[in-house]
């Protein structure tokens, strides 16, 4: 055997559970070194019978002197009782339902217990304890624990582990001399080894610390490489100075407030200047993203080039494409869109027209990146909500224009210190600032018997010409956790309710046409409640609406909490936001506190970072970046900072990492990356 053999090899693992471990992320043996343990158990101290404390989680090693069946054998009620002693006591092991276990235990042999331990009127009890034979290999020093899935056991997973540790030997080392001996680091074989089987407290430590190191050296030369796919090409497209970008603004039906303006000030310096664009925006919910998008638009296609703009939902895309319709037909500019729903036909008239140049605007979904989208002259790419996209994803679009500029804009205020990780050297502004006359959204937080009083107060708001939508977690019973409402159920229980008031449901699993059927009424004033799940959370603008309510608001992260209450206070009617709890966990609670008090996305964004830390808040999906297992870019911020001093030097000097010393590396970076083909081959 040998560490590239699938795990089929290993005794014992068929198909089946081949198929848990392979959704693990475990296919070769080798991948049984990645998966580390999600907690030790200390079985280094071994205590005697009369040392042990009620509650505490201890090792003792004792003989059976006794086992008593309890219960018929037939029922489910079955105990079983050893009595096991040592030389300084007794003490009592419990079992239930001990089918199983009645046989492994032989009167007189002597067993290692471990578990916790209660202590009764002087009577020492163990309920339930893992145990094995005195003497067997394993069962003393600090015990792995491993995370598990349906199928597998911890005593399976240990096993495979064992057998791993035996090829150990053939790993290979990614990193050169060099850079272990500069920052001090274990090697490989060493790290994996006391990642697993820790000595102590230090050796486990310095297993980490390398272990760290590895994933945010593979990340760091992993981003750099995919900025500098992009940005390699340094000489960029001038927009033409000429273009009057005052002539747009003046049509707007509003100013620009005093933040918008400087962004567009930065943003046309950079279109104006050789250097290629590579900005991005961040602005909290309705802070007027969208015009700053427009303005560069316009001034992109008054230049001579064409435009792109793509949105994470197709509801958010449709929205941008009306907009832009409205604004842009006033100054003979064409805008086209593009989404996967759409038909073959309709597809292929858009696209035909995208490559000879009567569309000047392109929005639309992801389909946008797919290889038969070719335009004609794209010179700016602008991304809406980036964190929705992976890393990659931007960079395709980008591929479709010689060198063009690119904006990506983002509503969930990112922390500065993490901003600068994830996008780089890219150049960050602020929209710091809302438009004038938006109200403070009222914030209010109730428990489940608070909800009469909001639905009483939501028929208040609606006979005042106004909307609300009402947000549950689930979309139908089905998925149903206990104490969750669904949008279904409550969408069933609001329509009774509220009987001549008109009441839709909305969800993500609904048909495109059926969704944007919805949204147009609701956003026409003919639904008066939308009751939906997260789906409304990106961008959608229905200035009349002035009520969200959240139900089962514990559920929700802060982010999306704080991006659900912006979809109120658009208009100029005062707005509110209540969330209705149950939950009595901390974080949850101190999460509605937070909304209660601030509506500052930066402060919200510090705090979601605070409860949530940095991997949750970076999670894949919702950020493209790739998994870490152990490094947190915020705690491990000074190994980020050699781990990214590292990546620059060894990119410099390797731009491809194609050197034969840096197979490894580049094995690891692509796999850390997956699918995603980051590396310029
Ligand atoms: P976001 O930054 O969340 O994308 P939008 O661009 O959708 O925000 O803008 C939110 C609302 O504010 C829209 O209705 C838009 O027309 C309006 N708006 C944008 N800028 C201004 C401004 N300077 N003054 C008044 N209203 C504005
Ligand atoms: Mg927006």
């Amino acid at each position: 055997m040998n560490l590239n053999d699938p795990i089929s090899s290993i005794k014992g693992i068929g198909s089946k559970k081949a198929d848990v471990l392979k959704s693990m992320g475990i296919e070769t043996i080798e991948d049984f070194f990645y998966v580390y343990p999600r907690d030790y158990q200390d079985r280094r101290e071994l205590k005697k019978v009369n040392e042990l404390l009620d509650g505490s989680v201890s090792l003792v090693k004792g003989k059976i002197v006794l086992k008593v069946k309890n219960g018929s054998p037939y029922s489910r009620k079955q105990t079983l009782k050893v009595l096991v002693t040592d030389e300084t006591g007794g003490m009592e092991v419990v079992f239930f339902n001990p089918k199983f276990i009645v046989n492994r235990l032989e009167m007189d042999a002597e067993y290692v217990f471990y578990g916790r331990v209660s202590i009764e009127f002087g009577k020492i009890k163990m309920i339930h304890p893992e145990f094995v034979k005195s003497g067997a290999n394993n069962t003393q020093g600090i015990i792995p624990i491993y995370p598990l899935k349906a199928g597998i056991s911890q005593s399976e997973m240990q096993k495979w582990q064992h057998i791993a540790a035996g090829l150990l030997e053939e790993l290979k080392e990614p990193l050169t001399k060099a850079i272990i001996d500069k920052n001090n680091l274990c090697d490989i074989q060493y790290a994996i080894r006391h990642i697993h089987r820790p000595q102590d407290k230090n050796t486990l430590k310095a297993a980490k610390y390398r272990l760290i190191f590895d994933e945010l050296l593979f990340l760091q030369i992993g981003l750099f490489s995919i900025k500098n796919k992009v940005l390699s090409n340094q000489a960029g497209i001038c927009f033409d100075k000429n273009v009057q970008e005052k002539i747009f603004m003046e049509q707007l039906p509003y100013t620009l407030t005093g933040a918008q303006q400087r962004v567009i000030a930065e943003i046309m310096r950079d279109m104006e200047s050789e250097k290629g664009m590579n900005r991005l925006v961040q602005g909290d919910v309705g802070s007027g993203k969208t015009a700053i998008a427009e303005i560069a638009l316009y001034k992109a296609v008054k230049s001579g080039f064409q435009g792109v703009m793509m949105a994470p939902t197709e509801l958010l895309a449709k929205q941008h494409f009306e907009g832009f319709v409205h604004e842009f037909d006033k100054h003979g500019i064409t805008v086209g869109f593009l989404s996967g729903s759409m038909s073959a036909k309709e597809k292929h008239q858009t696209l035909e027209k995208l490559a000879e140049g009567s569309i000047d605007i392109l929005v639309g979904t992801h389909a946008l990146i797919q290889p038969n989208v070719v335009f004609k002259n794209l010179g700016l790419v602008i991304t809406d909500e980036q964190h929705r996209f992976g890393v990659n994803q931007r960079n395709l679009l980008a591929e479709k224009g010689q060198t063009p500029d690119i904006l990506i804009m983002t509503a969930t205020p990112i922390p500065r210190t993490l901003a600068v990780i994830l996008y780089g050297d890219l150049d960050i502004s602020v929209i710091d600032e809302l438009p004038p006359g938006r109200q403070q959204i009222i914030t209010r937080a109730a428990e489940s018997s608070g909800r009469e009083k909001a639905y009483a107060f939501i028929r208040n708001e609606i006979e005042n010409g106004r909307q609300a939508y009402v947000v549950a977690p689930l979309i139908s019973e089905s998925e149903s956790l206990e104490n969750v409402i669904s949008a279904e159920e409550l969408y069933q229980e609001l329509k009774k309710k509220f009987n001549t008031i008109e009441v839709s449901l909305l969800h993500g699993e609904m048909k495109q046409a059926e969704k944007d059927e919805i949204m147009t009424r609701f956003y026409n004033n003919e639904i008066k409640i939308l009751v939906s799940t997260v789906v409304i959370e990106v961008g959608i603008n229905v200035p009349n609406a002035t009520i969200m309510l959240i139900e089962n608001a514990e559920r929700f992260g802060l982010a999306q909490l704080h991006q659900l209450r912006g979809r109120v206070g658009r208009g100029k009617h005062q707005s509110y936001c209540l969330l209705i709890s149950n939950g009595k966990n901390p974080i949850a609670k101190e999460r509605i506190h937070t909304m209660v008090s601030t509506s500052d996305g930066f402060i919200i964004a510090e705090k979601d970072l605070e409860l949530r830390g940095p991997g949750e808040f970076f999670g894949t999906k919702q950020h493209g970046l790739p998994d870490l297992k152990l490094a947190d870019l915020v705690k491990h911020a000074k190994i980020l900072h050699r781990a990214r001093e590292e990546a620059k030097t060894i990119l410099e000097e390797d731009p491809q990492i194609s050197l034969s010393e840096h197979a490894c590396l580049r094995e690891k970076t692509l796999k850390l990356f997956s699918e995603e083909s980051i590396l310029s081959i």
